[in-house]
């Protein structure tokens, strides 16, 4: 799980419409910030334009599903917030 220092560095946004796209490995990073494996809840970080990681990042035992990435943090690279 990501962790931060106190609730002012972050803000809550539930209506973005960017928390529900999952993305396979490889795939170009749409935003950057914290990507959790939907998998296995492994974290990266990721830049906007570079791509994830590729399939062999991790490895994932038989009982669980594919590596997909899930964005959980996404970071404010324009100062809009
Ligand atoms: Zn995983």
């Amino acid at each position: 799980m990501a962790v931060y220092a106190d609730s002012s560095v972050l803000k809550h946004i539930p209506s973005w419409d960017g928390w529900e796209k999952v993305y396979s490995p490889s795939d170009q990073v749409p935003h950057s910030g914290i990507y959790k494996c939907t998998g296995c809840n492994k974290e990266i970080t990721s830049n906007k334009g570079d791509k994830f990681p590729p399939q062999n990042h991790h490895q994932h035992g038989s009982n669980l599903s594919s590596i997909r990435w899930k964005i959980i943090i996404f970071t404010d690279t324009e100062g809009k917030y």
